[in-house]
């Protein structure tokens, strides 16, 4: 019987150590599926603030999520979100989602909804999906893991200079402060924390450019693709 080929690459890693840049241009290349989990955590947050409904009222938050579409769409290379229909690409990559969004990941219920969704958008695809627990948790198989890593002062830069380009006005410091205060929410959470699974491939691209970072995965990915033949 033929063996079933299929790849699925899963990265994770800090607060803006370059993940969905990475994977993005990876699932171009390979037009493999782009999955970015932290938009679907994102998009439920963007709704709780519209709700007004306290980071913390778990029952509430699931309900809400229950009702609520999240759909990725790869549109021309770029993903777009959608809740319940409507394009929320830009507003949930605003600062008060940001500083709102690992409060609500940290909830179990809530994690248990989105892996579950996770998995659905994952089954049968080659697949490029980026996180925080997509090694350890949501695809603990996976046939390629990596875990990106870079100094929280290069981080901070590399957001700071995004939004410069994006025009959305930001202060370095304060950046710096928000990402290492998400990292550490996220480490510290009780269920699927941020943390490289033994397997994954470490990768610090604290002095590699983007190209360097696709490369060294796209070897990672040959590799598999060597042995599946
Ligand atoms: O990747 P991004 O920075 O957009 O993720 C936003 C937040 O969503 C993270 O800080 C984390 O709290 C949460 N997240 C998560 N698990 C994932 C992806 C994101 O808890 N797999």
């Amino acid at each position: 019987m033929q063996k079933k080929m299929r790849i699925r690459v899963a990265i994770d890693g800090p607060a803006a150590a370059g993940k969905s840049t990475v994977a993005k241009r990876l699932a171009k290349m390979l037009s493999f599926v782009y999955i970015d989990t932290g938009a679907m955590y994102r998009a439920l947050t963007l709704e709780v603030l519209k709700e007004n409904i306290p980071l913390d009222d778990e029952e509430k938050i699931l309900a809400l999520l229950k009702k609520t579409s999240i759909e990725l769409k790869q549109q021309e290379g770029e993903q777009l979100v959608f809740v319940n229909g409507e394009d929320v690409t830009a507003k949930i990559r605003e600062n008060d989602v940001s500083k709102a969004v690992s409060h609500v990941a940290k909830l179990p219920s809530i994690r248990e909804e989105m892996v579950k969704r996770q998995r659905e958008l994952a089954e049968n695809v080659n697949v490029i999906m980026d996180g925080r627990d997509i090694g350890t948790n949501v695809i603990p198989d996976a046939e390629v893991k990596v875990f990106l890593i870079a100094s929280v002062e290069e981080r901070a830069k590399r957001r700071y200079e995004e939004n410069v380009k994006k025009g959305i006005p930001s202060d370095l410091e304060t950046l710096k402060k928000e990402i290492a205060e998400r990292d550490k929410r996220d480490m510290e959470r009780e269920h699927a924390p941020l943390e490289r699974a033994s397997d994954a491939v470490a990768i610090d691209t604290t002095n590699l450019t983007i190209d360097d970072v696709v490369e060294k995965i796209l070897t990672l990915i040959n590799q598999v693709r060597d042995q599946q033949l």
